[in-house]
């Protein structure tokens, strides 16, 4: 067996109770390139492997004590051993032998007297299997984070990492299906940047975006873990604030208004004189509205009626 230098050497694990198995398989194993290890029984096969697992295992059925069939089975129960090749060394026309070996799930057969090619074969070619599984394994994995990672950004905003609009429809759809099986309020805040694009023109669409972020960070940190922040578009957000009733949401509005008011963003004390502020819409399900659809339209307009007012306000509908 050729090995390049960063290969690590296959180990072989041997479990046989008889003294001249064990060196004839030990002497044709390690010809071939094999780390060879030694168990004389079950228990100690198995504390061997749990130890340090190998590459294969050769396990004899006849064993005192726990036998080969046992051995496999246990092995078969682990997560850490369920794929490591096992091939069980039976009496010569052990087809019951055979038959039972594969249901406690070993792969394959030797019997005594040893041949070298045909031991050397099976256990090169139960290692290539071994190496495609372990290669699919890690491909199944890598793919299964890129997935994860792909459901993320799916629900999530670039600058901000709020959820995005897509997320909020959903979590909306969700909180007026909950809402109606527990007979529970819930409001949605609908927030809009005062004069951000006067902001924007005068210290620059970056220092904007600063904005954004600190902004959404500094709703995260004033609202309840249970609350849903996403950022519906624009210099626009939206809080949804299950269990929460119009009179409660709008303390928490006024809350968050009052909050942004006093924040010292970039550039607050930099001429021309800008603080930035919000206008709030209060929503309320289902006092303002049962049906979804309404929600988006009357927190749309009761955020236009703030600003309406005057803007760096909250506004409710009658
Ligand atoms: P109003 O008080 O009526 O809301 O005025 P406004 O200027 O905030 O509203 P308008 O809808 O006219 O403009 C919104 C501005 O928000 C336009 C754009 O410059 C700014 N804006 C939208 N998205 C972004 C963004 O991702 N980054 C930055 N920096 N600015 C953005
Ligand atoms: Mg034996
Ligand atoms: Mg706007
Ligand atoms: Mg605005």
């Amino acid at each position: 067996m050729v090995l390049a230098q960063h290969e690590v050497k296959d180990s072989i694990l041997i479990v046989e109770d008889e003294a001249n198995s064990r060196l004839l398989l030990k002497t044709y194993l390690t010809s071939d390139g094999y780390d060879v290890r030694i168990a004389r029984n079950g228990e100690e096969a198995l504390k061997s492997i749990a130890a340090n697992p190998p590459s294969a295992v050769i396990l004899d059925v006849v064993l005192p004590k726990m036998d080969g069939f046992e051995v496999c089975r246990k092995l078969r129960d682990l997560e850490t051993t369920r794929f490591m090749p096992i091939i069980l060394v039976t009496a010569l026309r052990g087809d019951r032998e055979r038959t039972r070996g594969i249901e406690v799930g070993a792969d394959d057969f030797i019997s005594k007297p040893f041949n070298r090619t045909e031991l050397l074969t099976r256990i090169k070619s139960l290692l290539r299997i071994r190496r495609l599984h372990h290669d699919l394994q890690l491909k199944v994995q890598e793919l299964e984070r890129v997935r994860a990672k792909l459901r993320k950004l799916a629900v999530t905003d670039g600058l901000t990492g709020l959820f995005n609009y897509r997320a909020f429809r959903g979590q909306l759809h969700l909180e007026v299906l909950r809402s109606k099986r527990f007979s529970l309020p819930f409001s949605v805040l609908m927030i809009d940047i005062d004069h951000f694009k006067v902001y924007n023109d005068s210290f620059g669409h970056p220092s904007g975006d600063q904005v954004l972020k600190q902004f959404s960070k500094l709703v995260r940190k004033n609202v309840r873990e249970v609350d849903t922040i996403a950022r519906y578009g624009g210099e626009e957000f939206v809080v949804i604030l299950p269990g929460t009733d119009k009179k409660s949401a709008v303390i928490v509005a006024e809350k968050l208004r009052k909050l942004v008011e006093k924040e010292p963003f970039p550039h607050e004390k930099d001429p021309p004189i800008f603080r930035v502020t919000i206008s709030v819409g209060v929503t309320s399900f289902p006092q303002d509205t049962d049906s979804e659809e309404n929600i988006i339209r009357l927190m749309d307009q009761a955020m236009y009626k703030a600003k309406k007012d005057g803007r760096n306000r909250t506004a409710i509908l009658d």
